[in-house]
């Protein structure tokens, strides 16, 4: 059994202000025989400058994705199926949004060349040919999913994403002037992904030099932006993007700990969204983190968000049951927060009383 994780990595990056006006240059080399490119945009953009921006050439297309709901399996099919159907092959598919639209353009691009469902490959290492030629381009910071071999997808039986050497973007656009539009909450919720993959990596029990490095910077850039500033201007921007990068490297090479982990649950049972999901979570984990939890917040305090309580204070103790099997699940998440014996430490009955403190 191989010991060290070989990853693989995005191909090529671009950082800077109006870099995004770039992109026609670089999606050149990469147009197919008359193949169309498929931009797929966050609806919020839909009558925005950034709209008119996106260079489109003879037959592409840009579909506006709604993200009401995080990706679901169906939607991944349902897009990929459209797209056979009106191009037969598409040279490729660029996702211009925050986590949600990225996860949903690389699925799409795995889906235009792998067969049956995307359900099907919600796992490790299933997915079996490249996709087409994919390019995420961020317009929220925080997820890391510009930088992971992950997208992460609401299937029929479980939230999982579809893991593997080919997942990766083949090229990453980072301009930070896209995410300037985002409201404070919003940002917060996103932002406070990359801090929370900052403290689970550096409290687990995976770390390395690797992932430590990638994670302190990322960990001091957000500290920077949440705590030290006194206003949210350009270089914030700036400064959150190359957080949100360097968090995603970090538990690349390491994982994701207790707030992930208890966080999927809800997401799972009453679709509450990662970035507010975790930060709910994050809210009641003094017991695990507790310094990166007194940290929080007073990340909180200082930029006036407000954190959901009580939300799981009407459930029934079926859904208790459902959320905890979903979270105990992720197996390798709590082997990396508590180590090898976390199941004697996270017991069922200890989580159900974490969940009815949310
Ligand atoms: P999101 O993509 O779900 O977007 C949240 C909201 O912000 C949406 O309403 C969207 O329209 C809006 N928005 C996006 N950009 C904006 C902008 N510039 N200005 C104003 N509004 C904007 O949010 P997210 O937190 O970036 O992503 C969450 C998703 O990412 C989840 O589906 C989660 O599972 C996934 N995720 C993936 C990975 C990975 O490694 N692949 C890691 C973490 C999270
Ligand atoms: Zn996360």
């Amino acid at each position: 059994m191989a010991q060290f994780r070989n990853f693989r990595m995005v191909n090529y990056v671009i950082f800077g202000r109006g870099s995004f006006d770039q992109l026609d240059e670089i999606l050149a080399p990469n147009r197919k025989n008359g193949a169309p490119m498929v931009f797929f945009v966050d609806y919020f953009f839909e009558g925005k400058p950034l709209a008119d921006r996106v260079p489109l050439k003879g037959n592409d297309k840009l579909i506006y994705i709604d993200v009401t709901h995080e990706p679901k399996t169906s939607y991944v099919d349902k897009l990929a199926k459209d797209l056979k159907e009106e191009f037969g092959t598409v040279s490729g598919i660029i996702g211009i949004g925050g986590g949600s639209v990225m996860d949903l353009a690389k699925a799409v691009s795995l889906m235009m060349t792998n067969e049956g469902s995307s359900a099907d490959y919600q796992g490790w290492d299933l997915v079996k040919k490249p996709g087409v030629y994919k390019v995420g381009i961020p317009t929220l910071s925080g997820t890391g999913a510009e930088v992971s071999r992950t997208c992460v997808l609401t299937g029929p039986t479980k939230k999982l994403g579809m893991n593997s050497d080919y997942t990766p973007f083949d090229q990453i656009v980072l301009d930070p002037e896209l995410t300037a539009n985002a409201p404070a909450n919003q940002r917060f919720y996103t932002g406070m992904d990359c801090y929370i993959h900052c403290v689970e990596s550096l409290e687990g029990t995976y770390l390395n030099e690797f992932s430590k490095s990638y994670g302190e910077k990322a960990l001091e850039l957000c500290q920077e932006v949440f705590l030290e500033k006194d206003t949210w201007d350009e270089e914030s921007d700036d400064k959150l993007m190359m957080a949100s990068y360097a968090g995603g490297m970090s538990i690349a090479y390491s994982q994701v700990g207790v707030t992930h982990a208890v966080s999927y649950g809800l997401s799972y049972l009453l679709g509450t969204k990662h970035g507010i999901g975790n930060c709910i979570v994050m809210n009641h984990l003094e017991e695990y983190y507790p310094e990166g939890t007194a940290e929080f917040k007073k990340m909180v305090e200082k930029n006036n968000i407000d954190i959901p309580e009580g939300i799981c204070k009407d459930l029934t103790d079926e859904q208790f049951d459902t959320m905890i099997n979903v979270s105990l699940g992720m197996k390798a998440l709590w082997e990396n927060a508590l180590g090898a014996d976390w199941e004697k430490i996270m017991t069922r009955e200890k989580l159900r009383k974490l969940y009815k403190r949310l």
